[in-house]
C-alpha cells in the first residue's frame, strides 16, 4: 500500500452580516466568514491537505474564486469533488486530523456534528476524523475575532 501525507492551512475574516458556517454546519454567531464559497474554513483546510498529499495543487486552482458556479456554493460540494479527485487517481482517505483556531464562538459542543457530517461526504468513518478547537489566547488576528484559520494534516492510501 502507497501512503502520502497532506497538510493544509486556510484563514478567513469574520464579518458581520454573514452566515457562520464551519466544519460542515451552520453555528450560530453575531458574525460568519466572509469569502466567495459559503467560506467553510475547516473544510477548505482539509480539502487543500487532501489535494496536497496527492500533488494536485489546492482549492484556488480546482475550484477558482473567480468563478460564478463557486460563489457562495456549500463547501461541502467542493470537499466531495475534491475527494472524487483523489479517488481518480487511485486515493482514498485514511485519517483526518484538524485544529480549529477561533476565540468565538466555543466550538466544543459543536465538533461531534462536524466529524458526523464530513465523514459522511467523504464517505469515510467517523473515527477516521479528528477535530479539535482552540483559541490563540486572545492573541493576534484569531484573538481579536477578526478571522478564524483552520489547520488540518491528512493520511491517504493507495492499494
Ligand atoms: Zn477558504
Amino acid at each position: 500500500m502507497k501512503i502520502r501525507v497532506g497538510f493544509g492551512f486556510d484563514v478567513h475574516q469574520l464579518v458581520e452580516g454573514r452566515d457562520l458556517w464551519l466544519g460542515g454546519i451552520l453555528l450560530q454567531h453575531t458574525k460568519g466568514l466572509l469569502g466567495h464559497s459559503d467560506a467553510d474554513v475547516l473544510i477548505h483546510a482539509i480539502c487543500d491537505a487532501l489535494l496536497g498529499a496527492a500533488n494536485m495543487r489546492d482549492i484556488g486552482y480546482h475550484f477558482p474564486d473567480t468563478a460564478r458556479e463557486f460563489k457562495n456554493i456549500d463547501s461541502k460540494i467542493l470537499l466531495k469533488k475534491t475527494v472524487e479527485l483523489l479517488a481518480a487517481k487511485g486515493y482514498h482517505v485514511g485519517n483526518i486530523d484538524a485544529t480549529i483556531c477561533a476565540e468565538q464562538p466555543k466550538l466544543k459542543a459543536h465538533i461531534p456534528l462536524m466529524r458526523e457530517t464530513l465523514a459522511s461526504v467523504m464517505g469515510i468513518d467517523i473515527d477516521d476524523i479528528s477535530i479539535k478547537a482552540t483559541t490563540t489566547e486572545k492573541l493576534g488576528f484569531t484573538g481579536r475575532e477578526e478571522g478564524i484559520s483552520a489547520y488540518t494534516t491528512v493520511l491517504i492510501e493507495k492499494e
